[in-house]
């Protein structure tokens, strides 16, 4: 029988069960619309009103400061839009760095369009942004702020509340908006929205085992914010539209389970990580890891594998029944290679050989030992076929 090996959690994740099932009623005996005055109204708008709590208490935040919304790149334009062009009579420079999701960057690039300016921080090798390079980065004008708190790609961590920190200090008397884009961090790290110091910070459910296309972001009390979506007058008029109830009942459900299961979560994701890049280093020659090797996610393996491209890679593991990702491409499968690696300063060549392997609660010590198995084999034989490697084998045999 083919082996079924999903090793893509950074991408998404399955449903929980127990999400699962905390849904379903929304979609058949309790559909009513939540703003309807009727009881069956009442069931979803209390359902609602139960979920929003949950995720209150998960980030240690008052409810109102929850807002439900389409997924992490809603939550990330709303933010990003939300508070920059509230806070606009204040100033208008943005801070941010070059390794953010697209859903940071594009809106940022769309903000510079419109009358913003806005500084990309560098990282250094490992992803990592220098707490000095921000301080100096806050000019009078600075409005807004957003670091992420975990790269997706190469799965390094920042010290948002060391950022945070920061920026507060050199805020002084006014304001700047702290954003932090934590969808990669729930479950894996600290999301307590005072531990992290942050005003804003973005969710999407389906990276902790909840539903597709439901996010949260939260919004501080008080925090400068123009809504994007305009309509009815739902989420505390922050946010237009009918609820997706099924979608933030699952929500709330996978992020208390996330949240419940955290230390298990990193236990479990460290321990088969560790392995991966283990074994992978020692039976793989010529072979980078990439992303800090201690500060990173717990379940994320990002190696750069000389003269092959990552995608050859990708197709030989999926014909091998084993789901990865590759950083070389960007996500609308275009040629560019990946920003945060070219941030990192991996060149262009090596860009393009990346693998990303990103272990999750359903992977067992098994499965690491597959990709072990077969990994080392397909390495070969396509640096066996590479002309970048054959070209390499003969210079070495002219030197010698
Ligand atoms: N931010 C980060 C760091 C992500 O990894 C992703 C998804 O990959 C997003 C934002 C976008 O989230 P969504 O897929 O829910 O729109």
């Amino acid at each position: 029988m083919k082996r079924s090996i999903y090793m893509d959690h950074a991408a998404t994740t399955p449903v929980h069960s127990q999400a699962l099932e905390a849904m379903m009623p929304f979609f058949g005996e309790h559909f009513g619309n939540p703003s309807g005055v009727y009881s069956k109204s009442r069931q979803a708008y209390e359902a609602l009103v139960g979920a929003r709590v949950s995720v209150a208490d998960n980030l240690g935040c008052d409810s109102e400061e929850v807002i439900f919304t389409s997924g992490g790149t809603e939550s990330d334009n709303a933010a990003l839009r939300g508070a920059a062009y509230a806070m606009r009579d204040k100033g208008s420079h943005i801070i941010t760095s070059a390794i953010e999701h697209h859903a940071v960057l594009r809106t940022c690039e769309y903000l510079e369009k419109n009358g913003f300016e806005v500084t990309y921080l560098p990282v250094d090798r490992y992803g990592v942004v220098a707490v000095d390079d921000l301080k100096k980065a806050i000019t009078d004008s600075t409005v807004l702020v957003s670091i992420m708190l975990a790269n997706n790609e190469i799965g390094t961590v920042q010290s948002i509340a060391e950022l945070s920190q920061v920026v507060k200090a050199k805020a002084r008397n006014r304001d700047i908006v702290f954003h932090t884009d934590a969808v990669q961090g729930a479950g894996a790290l600290d999301i307590k929205v005072d531990n992290l110091g942050v005003d804003m910070l973005s969710l999407s459910a389906h990276k902790f085992y909840g539903p597709k296309g439901v996010g949260i972001l939260y919004l501080r009390n008080m925090t400068p914010f123009i809504p994007q979506i305009l309509g009815g007058g739902q989420e505390g008029n922050r946010r237009a539209g009918t609820e997706n109830v099924a979608g933030i009942v699952g929500a709330a459900t996978a992020l208390r389970l996330a949240i419940d299961k955290m230390e298990e979560n990193i236990r479990h994701c460290c321990n088969l990580r560790d392995r991966l890049i283990k074994g992978l280093m020692s039976q793989i020659p010529m072979i980078e890891i990439n992303g800090h090797p201690t500060q990173r996610l717990p379940n994320n393996v990002n190696i750069s594998l000389k003269y092959i491209e990552g995608e050859a890679v990708l197709i030989n593991l999926d014909l091998q029944g084993v789901a990865a990702s590759s950083g070389s491409a960007c996500a609308s499968g275009g040629e560019s290679p990946s920003h945060v690696l070219l941030a990192i300063g991996v060149p262009p060549e090596m860009a393009h050989s990346s693998l990303r392997l990103t272990v999750g609660m359903g992977n067992t010590d098994e499965d690491v030992d597959y990709v072990l198995e077969i990994l080392p084999g397909i390495v070969e034989k396509l640096r066996s076929i590479s002309p970048l490697a054959s070209m390499l084998r003969e210079q070495r045999s002219i030197a010698e």
